[in-house]
């Protein structure tokens, strides 16, 4: 039985996947993270490629990662210039997008990748926990 399956690896899934090995509630093999689509954040590049998005709209704190500097401090090291717009510091959508597959090779994320449709959990008790099964097979203590 798996410690944590999350569904949906988009920004709130990648952000609660790394949360949760960062700190060392759990481990790769421990969690599973199930989305339709072939890797993270899919949805989130759809829909900012279409618009052509250049920067985005929340400022450089806000990413997938545990410290609120991360991106800063990734962009920095890589020594791109004019990465980021405006007082608030708003990321271009490119450094974002990279920062986020860093982290996700760096957190080993594919391993715990798994494609496919997952339908709410068959059985779960009041706190949402211990011995959750998805209809889709998987069982875990957290969902
Ligand atoms: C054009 C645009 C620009 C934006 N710019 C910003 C910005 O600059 N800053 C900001 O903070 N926010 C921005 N947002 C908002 C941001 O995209 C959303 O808040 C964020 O994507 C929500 O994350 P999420 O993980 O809930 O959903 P999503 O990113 O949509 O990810 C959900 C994932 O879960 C999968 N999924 C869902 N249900 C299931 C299931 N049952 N089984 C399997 N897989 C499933 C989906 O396929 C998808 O891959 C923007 C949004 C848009 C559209």
């Amino acid at each position: 039985m798996l410690e944590w399956i999350i569904i949906g690896g988009g920004i709130q899934g990648m952000t609660m996947a790394a949360f949760l090995l960062k700190s060392g509630k759990t481990t790769v093999d421990q969690l599973a993270i199930v989305d339709r689509n072939e890797e993270p954040l899919a949805r989130w590049k759809h829909c900012t490629e279409v618009i052509s998005m250049p920067y985005l709209r929340s400022p450089s704190v806000h990413h997938l990662d545990v410290n609120p500097f991360s991106l800063q401090k990734y962009v920095e090291k890589a020594d791109w210039k004019n990465n980021f717009y405006g007082q608030y510091k708003r990321p271009s959508l490119k450094s974002f997008n990279e920062h986020c597959i860093h982290l996700a090779d760096d957190l080993s994320i594919k391993q715990a990748w798994v494609q496919g449709k997952s339908s709410l959990p068959a059985k779960r008790d009041r706190a949402g926990k211990s011995n959750c099964k998805t209809s889709d097979g998987l069982r875990d203590k957290n969902l």
